[in-house]
């Protein structure tokens, strides 16, 4: 599509929701060799939240839709991921304002906002070994293609195995994270890919 409208980013969200459900073991796999064996679950429950208020309440603006999304994973979500991925949504809609629809290029534009208030919210950079390794290169990338976004958010969480963790629980055992794939950069390409699929 040319124009994203609030059924476009309701897709997106559910299909994320989808994705997280059927990989969750993976990721709390993944955060069982770095932190605290939760992520998969966190996860689950902030997106079936959201899932849920989705179907409930029907916002009518792609910036609606992210808000209620972003609000939903901050009050689901016990672990640092929530607030950190609700910040995400929250600012990315409050971006795109209350418009009805939206272009590509403007969600490009409005994602890095969203991602810039991840990293000013968990004091983390690029190469921290986190989400934003997977996040920062998408957003970028989204002003190219949906896939390249896609493509940019897989590289980022494969790129985090041979990084040194420098935020969240998986900085507690420095050298030790070294070889594991992020968990958040993990569940962060999955949500980019969802939203390449929905666009496809
Ligand atoms: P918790 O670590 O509280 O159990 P989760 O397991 O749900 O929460 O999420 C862990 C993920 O959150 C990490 O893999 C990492 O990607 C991300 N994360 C943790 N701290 C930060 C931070 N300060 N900035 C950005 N991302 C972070
Ligand atoms: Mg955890
Ligand atoms: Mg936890």
């Amino acid at each position: 599509p040319t124009t994203l409208d609030a059924a476009f980013f309701r897709r997106w969200l559910t299909t994320a929701a989808a994705a997280v459900d059927r990989e969750a073991d993976r990721l709390t796999d993944l955060d069982s060799a770095i932190g605290d064996a939760d992520h998969g679950t966190n996860m689950r429950r902030g997106f079936t939240a959201v899932a849920a208020a989705l179907d409930k309440e029907e916002p009518a603006t792609p910036g609606a839709v992210l808000a209620l999304a972003g609000r939903q994973l901050i009050s689901t979500v016990g672990g640092a991921s929530g607030p950190l991925y609700g910040t995400l949504l929250r600012r990315t809609g409050k971006a795109l304002g209350d418009t009805p629809e939206v272009t590509r290029d403007q969600l490009a534009q409005a994602l890095r906002t969203g991602v810039a208030a991840v990293a000013q919210l968990g004091g983390a950079v690029a190469g921290d070994k986190t989400m934003l390794d997977a996040l920062e290169p998408a957003a970028a990338a989204l002003g190219e293609s949906f896939t390249a976004a896609r493509s940019a958010a897989e590289e980022g969480a494969l790129a985090t195995v041979p990084l040194r963790a420098r935020k969240g629980r998986a900085s507690y055992l420095g050298e030790r994270s070294v070889g594991h794939q992020d968990p958040g950069a993990t569940s962060s390409a999955l949500l980019v890919a969802a939203l390449e699929e929905v666009a496809r």
